[in-house]
């Protein structure tokens, strides 16, 4: 996202809406500035604001005016006064910014808005994640911190190790140059989003391992990691997993049941 410098009066209504703290007022130049390195491509400033087409000259006029006689022309807070708010067109690698960033625009890999696929929620009809088997997603990032592709990487890489199949519809593996390794595409690594989701499964017996090593690795990360994990109830409603991870020292709480109401007839 970019500011157009000849349209922007330097309100500062903007500065508040960028979830990344990424808009600033220079004070050198008395205009609002975008720090591009920081700027996941959210478009929520973009898209967020009402927009007037005030002429800019005359509102710099205005308010320079006021403030001789201190008052203040203010636009209301949702509002950039002279639609200096630019999208600009974004090309590869820094595109994958706003696929990851932007809930109203539909991965390329997957055709789902937002950051992965429908985890085990159609289990009984994909059969993603077996008997035996345990599904796991794992979150990076949050708004105000997002998560750069290299940081996503450390872990990936490290998960591997541990013989882990990573889900091929999800938009990280699609980025990733070795899904063996988990080896992402090093021409994206430094790009920043707001958020993603790896998702992956294993075998029961590998759970405990699995856990220990996401724990190891987020604290390396100077980022959100939030880790959930999924797995097929028997015929009674019943997991087999519950006591694993309690015999491991983790602490279990069930987050939801999908009923599987859309099974096949
Ligand atoms: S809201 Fe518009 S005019 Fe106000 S600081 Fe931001 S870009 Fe500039
Ligand atoms: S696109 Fe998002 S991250 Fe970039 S400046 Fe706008 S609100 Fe901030």
């Amino acid at each position: 996202m970019i500011i157009d410098p000849k349209k922007c009066v330097a309100c500062g209504n903007c500065v508040a809406i960028c979830p990344m703290g990424a808009i600033h007022i220079d004070p050198k130049t008395n205009r609002a500035s975008v720090n591009q390195d920081e700027c996941v491509e959210c478009y929520t400033c973009f898209r967020g604001m009402s927009t007037e087409h005030l002429n800019p000259t005359m509102v710099r006029t205005v308010r320079k005016i006021g403030k001789w006689f201190r008052w203040r022309f203010e636009p209301e807070p949702d509002v950039c006064p002279t639609a200096a708010i630019t999208e600009q067109e974004l090309s590869w690698p820094r595109i994958v910014r706003r696929a990851f960033s932007d809930p109203v625009v539909p991965h390329e890999s997957t055709g789902v808005h937002g950051r992965g696929t429908e985890e085990v929620k159609t289990n009984d009809i994909t059969n993603r994640v077996g008997p035996e088997e345990a599904g796991f997603t794992v979150e990076f990032g949050r708004p105000t911190i997002g998560v750069r592709f290299w940081q996503i990487q450390e872990m990936t890489t490290a998960l591997a190790q541990l013989g882990i199949e990573f889900e091929k519809r999800n938009p990280v593996t699609s980025l990733m140059a070795d899904t063996a390794t988990g080896e992402i595409q090093t021409d994206i690594l430094n790009e920043k989003i707001l958020s993603a989701i790896v998702e992956f499964k294993t075998k029961f017996g590998n759970v405990p391992a699995v856990l220990q090593r996401v724990r190891e690795v987020a604290k390396t990360l100077n980022t959100v990691v939030a880790v959930g994990v999924s797995t097929r109830c028997d015929e009674q409603g019943e997991n087999h997993l519950e006591e694993l991870l309690i015999s491991e020292g983790f602490t279990f709480n069930r987050g939801k049941t999908n009923l599987g109401l859309g099974r096949k007839g």
